[in-house]
């Protein structure tokens, strides 16, 4: 699976008063690194909510940064990918984001470029979007540079820009460091090919269940039949047996009823697990059964679907669907294929 290494520019301690790694406005500091952390966190929580794997760079707190430690450890851990995070500064008039790039590998450049334009932040690009990495100039940058596997250095905009500020520090920051992230994860996906998840779409909404105010509730009476209370209320008794879980059609004093409102939708068993191993290729019971089960706790095969893609065959969507649900509950083995501790994290959530 490919590994995604997430460089967070600079560090809390690398602000300079009025030059670079941040900017001092209406008399506070404002660091570029909280900017770049919360969006590489971001980023992180959406990729693996794509079934990648991702990482970001141990931060020193040096006030000097070794940017060698950075790219040693991108290239120690065999990333696939590298995205460095910044925000720029410059002159107040430039603004827009772009991205850096090494000449031969434009690749994750332009998607990029083509989901920024999708996401619509709010904020533009700075000229076409993108730079290419030139030896000799000051865009010679060491992350891009020094990395041994495609690496890119995105600026998010000008902190130095009132416009763009805004959106970086300001009133508009926490959604547009949201649509940074998606941003950036929407490329990585596309560059590797995986379907992007949002990670908000796999949180299941919350049910409300009101309980029965008192006039929804009939005693019964000595004497009382099923047939008397259900008329006195203008339902059926079916209705009424329905509303109470009542199997047969005996009641006795005391006993309280519900008389109104909805009936509790049943609780719907668990499906049950399927043992042994599955992985792509498998078909039949087993396998529906493990789909019914990535259904319920929203992790569909193919949500949308004829039956969201529950169809008893274990191809591409179901392991892409696995993989989504390992990146959440099993973050240190995604590998697509249903197994014991699939299971088992599979079991604690139904
Ligand atoms: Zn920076």
């Amino acid at each position: 699976m490919p590994l995604i290494m997430l460089d967070a520019g600079h560090t809390k301690n690398t602000f300079e008063q009025g030059g670079g790694k941040g900017v001092r406005k209406g008399g506070r500091n404002y660091e570029e690194h909280n900017f770049n952390i919360n969006v590489a966190k971001h980023t992180k929580r959406y990729l693996e909510a794509s079934g990648l794997d991702a990482r970001i760079t141990k931060q020193s707190f040096a006030s000097s940064e070794n940017l060698n430690n950075r790219t040693d450890e991108a290239n120690r851990i065999g990333a696939d990918l590298l995205v460095s995070i910044h925000a720029n500064a410059g002159a107040s008039a430039a603004k827009g984001a772009c991205v850096f790039h090494w000449p031969t590998s434009p690749k994750f450049a332009n998607m990029w470029v083509d989901k920024w334009k999708a996401e619509n932040t709010g904020v533009g690009l700075h000229g076409n979007g993108k730079h290419e990495v030139r030896l000799g100039t000051w865009t010679n940058l060491h992350m891009v540079r020094e990395a041994a596997m495609p690496a890119y250095l995105i600026e998010h905009g000008f902190m130095t820009n009132d416009h763009d500020f805004d959106y970086i520090f300001g009133g508009k920051s926490a959604e547009y460091r949201r649509d940074c992230a998606r941003a950036i994860a929407k490329a990585v996906c596309d560059y590797f090919n995986v379907k992007f998840v949002d990670y908000e779409d796999n949180v299941p909404k919350k049910q409300s269940n009101p309980k029965p105010s008192n006039k929804d509730v009939y005693t019964v009476r000595k004497g009382d039949t099923l047939w008397e209370i259900a008329k006195d209320h203008k339902m059926s008794v079916r209705r009424l047996k329905r509303l109470n879980n009542l199997k047969g059609n005996i009641i006795h004093p005391g006993d309280k009823l519900r008389v109104a409102g909805k009936a509790k939708p049943k609780k719907k068993r668990a499906p049950r697990l399927p043992k042994g191993i599955l992985k792509r290729g498998d078909r039949g019971n087993k396998v529906r059964r493990l789909q019914k089960a990535l259904c319920e706790v929203y992790f569909y095969p193919n949500k949308g679907a004829k039956n969201n893609g529950v169809d008893g065959i274990f191809g591409r969507n179901t392991e892409d669907a696995v993989r989504r649900f390992q990146s959440v509950y099993t973050p240190h083995m995604i590998d697509g294929i249903y197994g014991k501790r699939t299971r088992r994290a599979l079991k604690k959530k139904l």
